[in-house]
């Protein structure tokens, strides 16, 4: 299977995307992972209630049929989330699911109802203690990861290493990979208003002699309070760890498959500055660009990032997104941080 070489079709507005993206597939080999009767994961982002960017329902409708016209059994998936918006839960984000149009297929919260459902992996790198795979994606015999390209305040930039890296993964290792981050109570700043006590939403932080003291192990180094603290007295650093550990538990989790049997498609298209789990939807500071799929998460990453002018989100977050690829190509993960494009 070719790793280094990554198919594109670009947004075009005079044309239909549905039957563009048909193409695509079929140039790229994207539905070779299945063979009869696999039990078949299609990773999404289901997105958050109230952002409308996340790829539309009915490309990944058309992903479903066509797993079920090659003999397999298809599902959508994600896994909850650690952070208390609309996909907590499995229940919630079920709901959240159906009411962002994805109920015409299964839709199985792959780490289960409170996360307690994965199955410990060894890590690929000493960075994480292991990686815990949600148990719906280790339990699959195929995966077709459908990405949707988009900055985020904590790495830069979210693709399909992102996607398996975070997404595939139970409670404690999203945690993990969050406190790679430092956490920094700049004193000498700090006013003690309670303002950043106020905002936590996991009841971290408390005043002690008029300074903020963070000792919990349950922070989960989360943006909210360093970005409301009205004296910049907290700042969240050593930031390339958690891009690192994104895509230590991205190669994890691939490592649970053998080889051939995951995809990857990327949507470029309604690119924000900030996540697709965000409450608010961001600035969507390009144009579409268009859609990609390979079989690498490190190929395709690559293409994707070239594509969406990465360094304004390396300036807008203060982090370099590239260190995704760096690591997963330190890890011996099959592709290229330069694959060949093939347009469709
Ligand atoms: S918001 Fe900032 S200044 Fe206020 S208590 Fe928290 S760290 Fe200190
Ligand atoms: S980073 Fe701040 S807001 Fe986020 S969990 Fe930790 S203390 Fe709470």
């Amino acid at each position: 299977m070719d790793t280094d070489t990554v198919f594109f079709v670009p947004w075009d507005i005079s044309g239909n995307m549905l039957e563009r993206s048909k193409e695509l597939y079929k140039r790229a080999g994207t539905f070779d992972v299945v063979s009869p009767g696999d039990k078949v994961a299609i990773k999404l982002h289901a997105g958050e209630l109230g952002n409308p960017n996340y790829v539309r329902p009915f490309f990944l409708k058309h992903i479903v049929d066509q797993v079920r016209s090659l003999g397999g059994k298809p599902f959508l998936t994600d896994t909850t989330t650690y952070y208390p918006l609309q996909r907590n839960n499995a229940v919630d984000h079920m709901e959240t699911a159906v009411a962002n149009g994805f109920g015409f297929a299964p839709f199985i919260v792959a780490d289960g109802l409170r996360s307690e459902n994965g199955i410990s992996q060894p890590s690929p790198d000493p960075l994480l203690s292991d990686v815990e795979v949600a148990g719906a994606v280790h339990q699959a015999d195929a995966m077709i990861v459908v990405s949707h390209l988009k900055g985020h305040p904590l790495t830069g930039f979210g693709g399909a290493i992102k996607n398996v890296g975070m997404g595939c993964v139970t409670k404690k290792t999203k945690l993990e990979q969050h406190r790679l981050l430092d956490l920094v109570v700049h004193e000498d700043y700090c006013q003690g208003c309670g303002t950043c006590v106020e905002a936590c939403w996991l009841d971290v932080p408390r005043i002690e002699s008029d300074v903020m003291v963070i000792d919990s192990p349950y922070c989960m180094r989360c943006p909210i309070c360093s970005s409301v603290c009205p004296e910049g007295a907290i700042t969240l650093e050593n930031r390339d760890r958690i891009l690192h550990g994104l895509s230590v538990a991205a190669k994890g989790v691939m490592d649970t498959f053998p080889p051939g049997k995951v995809s990857y498609v990327n949507f470029a298209n309604d690119v924000s500055t900030v996540c697709d789990c965000a409450a608010a939807q961001g600035d969507k500071y390009i144009k579409d660009v268009g859609i990609f799929a390979s079989h690498s998460p490190l190929s395709i990453d690559a293409l994707g990032l070239e594509h969406i002018d990465y360094g304004h989100l390396n300036r807008l977050h203060g982090v370099d997104c590239t260190e995704q690829l760096a690591k997963m190509a330190e890890l011996g993960t099959a592709g290229s941080r330069s694959p060949a494009l093939e347009k469709v």
